[in-house]
C-alpha cells in the first residue's frame, strides 16, 4: 500500500461498474471481468461483461434516442458539450489518476492526456453551431440547388486502450455535436476511464440513449452483432490495422459509413542542418511519450550520418537519465507496458534488429519484479529490412538508420505501408517545403516531435486508415451530405 491508496481506493468506488445503456447503469449479461494495473499486475476493479444482447439493447437505445437527439437545437448540443469540458477540468486530477491505474503512463502525461482529450469537448462544442450547407442557381439557371448536412444516424465507436480519455473524446465529441447517438466500446485493458466519461456526460445534462458505453471480453461477437445490424449508419474505429480491416470487411455488408484510425511507422528524419538541440527534445517526446505506446511514435529516426553518432549519444545521456516506475510515483518518465505481449514484442523485434548488426546503447530487456516494464532503450546501426523498421514497436525504442542524401531519406521514409504521421527537422525551408510533398503521410511535424490538436485533422493514408479525426473536417465523419434541386422562383 502506497500513501496514495486510499485516494485509489475512493475514486475507484467512484467509477461505474454496470453497462451504461438508455441512461441507466445495468449488468452484463455475461458476468464480469477484471481490469489490472499494468504497473503491479492488481486487480483494479471488476466491470460488467456485455453479451451480443447487451451489445443489442446498447444499440436499441441509441436508435430510440436518435431522432430526438438529431433535432435538438444545435446551440443546445454545444452547451451540454462545453458543460462536459468544465465538468472535466473539475475532475482533471480523478481522470489523471484513472488514466495512470490502468494504462500506466506518468501522471503528468495523463494530465496532459486530459488537457488533449478535453480540447475535443470544447473544439466541437463549437462546431455544432458551425454545420452549415450552400445555396446556388444551377449552370441553367432554371434552378436552386439547396446542400444541406444532415447527422449520419446512430453510430458504433470503437476505441484502443493507449490513449483512454482522448481517443473517446475525439469521436464522441464530433459525433454528439453532429446530432447522432453512439454506442461507445472501450478497450477491454482500459475500460474504466470510458466508464467515467459517460458518467461525466450524464451530469452535464446528456439525454438517456444519446451515449450508450458497453464494455466486454468478447470484442469481435459483440460488435460483430452490432456492426451487421442495419440500424447502424457508421463505425468509427481507432485501432490496429489488422482488426481495423477485418471491420472493414464487415462494414462492407452494409456498406457503412466509416472512419478508420490505424496503425503507423512513423519516420523521424534528421537532416545535416539541423538544430540538433530542436531534434533530440523532439525525438524524447515523440518517441518516449505514452511509454512508445503511440501511432504517433517516431519508430525510425533516420539521420544524416554526419550526425548520427552525436545524435545517438546525445538521445542515450537523456534516456539513461530517465526513471522507470509506476506512473503514480514522483519523477517517473517511463511507466510499464500495458501487458506481456507488449513486452514480448519490443523484445522481440530488439533481438531481430541485434542479430542483423545493431548495437544496443542503453537499455535493451525487460525489468526484473512485478509489472510489465521494458527498458527506455536506444539501438543504432538498425540495418534495413530489420522487422523493427517495418513493424510499430509500440515501446520505448528507439532505433536509428543513417542516410547520405535527401533521395535516400525519402527512399527510407517512404519504405512502409503506413503513412500516419512524419517527423523533419531541418533549418532549411525549402527542403522542409519539398518534404511536405515527397513524404507519404497523412499528417507531418516540421522541427516539432508532437503535432496532435483538436484543431488540426488527425489521420492518415496508405494503410494508416480512412477518414479525419478533429479540426473542421472531424464532423464530417458524422455528416451526410444531401442536395435538393427546386425550380427557379422566377420560372424557367
Ligand atoms: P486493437 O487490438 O486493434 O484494438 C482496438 C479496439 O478494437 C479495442 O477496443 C479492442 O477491444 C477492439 N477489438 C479488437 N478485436 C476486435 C474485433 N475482432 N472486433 C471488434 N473490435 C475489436 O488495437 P490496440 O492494441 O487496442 O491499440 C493499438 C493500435 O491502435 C496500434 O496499432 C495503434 O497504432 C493504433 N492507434 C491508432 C491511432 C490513430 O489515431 N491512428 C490512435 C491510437 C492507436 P479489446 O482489446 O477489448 O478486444
Amino acid at each position: 500500500m502506497t500513501d496514495n491508496a486510499p485516494r485509489e481506493k475512493a475514486l475507484l468506488e467512484k467509477v461505474p461498474d454496470g453497462l451504461f445503456i438508455g441512461g441507466d447503469w445495468v449488468r452484463g449479461s455475461s458476468g464480469q471481468f477484471d481490469v489490472t494495473d499494468p504497473a503491479t499486475g492488481d486487480v483494479i476493479k471488476t466491470i460488467a461483461d456485455a453479451s451480443v444482447e447487451d451489445g443489442k439493447a446498447a444499440l436499441d437505445a441509441a436508435v430510440a434516442a436518435s431522432a430526438e437527439w438529431a433535432a435538438t437545437a444545435p446551440r443546445q448540443r454545444g452547451e451540454i458539450l462545453r458543460g462536459a469540458f468544465d465538468l472535466l477540468q473539475e475532475r482533471r486530477d480523478e481522470f489523471a489518476l484513472l488514466m495512470t491505474m490502468e494504462m500506466g503512463k506518468p501522471l503528468a502525461e495523463s494530465n496532459g492526456e486530459v488537457t488533449y482529450g478535453g480540447e475535443f469537448l470544447r473544439w466541437f462544442s463549437e462546431e455544432a453551431v458551425r454545420i452549415t450547407g450552400r445555396y446556388g442557381v444551377n449552370p441553367e439557371g432554371t434552378g436552386r440547388m439547396i446542400v444541406s448536412q444532415h447527422p449520419v444516424g446512430p453510430s458504433f465507436l470503437i476505441t484502443p486502450w493507449n490513449f483512454p480519455l482522448a481517443m473517446a473524446t475525439r469521436k464522441v465529441a464530433p459525433a454528439l455535436a453532429a446530432g447522432c447517438t453512439v454506442v461507445v466500446k472501450p478497450a477491454g485493458l482500459t475500460p474504466l476511464t470510458t466508464l467515467y466519461f459517460a458518467k461525466l456526460l450524464q451530469d452535464a445534462g446528456l439525454p438517456a440513449g444519446v451515449l450508450n458505453v458497453i464494455t466486454t471480453s468478447s470484442s469481435g461477437k459483440v460488435s460483430g452483432a452490432i456492426i451487421s445490424d442495419p440500424r447502424l449508419r457508421k463505425l468509427s474505429f481507432t485501432g490496429s490495422t489488422e482488426v481495423g480491416r477485418k471491420l472493414l470487411e464487415q462494414s462492407a455488408q452494409n456498406i457503412l459509413r466509416t472512419s478508420m484510425e490505424l496503425g503507423g511507422n512513423a519516420p523521424f528524419v534528421i537532416f545535416e542542418d539541423a538544430d540538433l538541440d530542436k531534434a533530440v527534445d523532439g525525438a524524447m517526446v515523440a518517441k518516449f511519450r505514452n511509454i512508445g505506446e503511440a501511432c504517433t511514435a517516431a519508430n525510425r529516426f533516420i539521420v544524416h550520418a554526419s550526425i548520427a553518432d552525436e545524435f545517438a549519444s546525445r538521445v542515450t545521456e537523456r534516456v539513461k537519465a530517465m526513471r522507470i516506475g509506476r506512473g503514480t510515483e514522483e519523477g517517473v518518465t517511463i511507466g510499464p507496458l500495458i501487458d506481456e505481449d507488449a513486452v514480448e514484442k519490443a523484445s522481440t523485434l530488439l533481438q531481430d534488429a541485434v542479430s542483423r548488426g545493431a548495437k544496443v546503447l542503453t537499455g535493451g530487456s525487460r525489468t526484473d519484479g512485478p509489472g510489465t516494464f521494458f527498458e527506455p532503450t536506444v539501438v543504432t546501426d538498425v540495418r534495413v529490412g530489420s522487422d523493427i523498421l517495418h513493424e510499430e514497436i509500440f515501446g520505448p525504442v528507439l532505433s536509428i538508420v543513417t542516410f547520405e542524401d535527401e533521395d535516400e531519406a525519402v527512399r527510407l521514409a517512404n519504405d512502409t505501408e503506413f503513412g500516419l504521421v512524419s517527423y523533419v527537422f531541418t533549418r532549411d525551408l525549402a527542403r522542409g517545403q519539398r518534404m511536405i510533398d515527397r513524404l507519404e503521410t497523412g499528417m507531418m511535424g516540421l522541427n516539432v516531435g508532437v503535432v496532435s490538436n483538436a484543431a488540426a485533422p488527425f489521420g492518415g493514408i496508405k494503410q494508416s486508415g480512412l477518414g479525419r479525426e478533429g479540426g473542421f473536417e472531424g464532423i464530417h465523419e458524422y455528416l451526410e451530405t444531401k442536395y435538393t434541386l427546386t425550380p427557379s422562383p422566377f420560372g424557367a
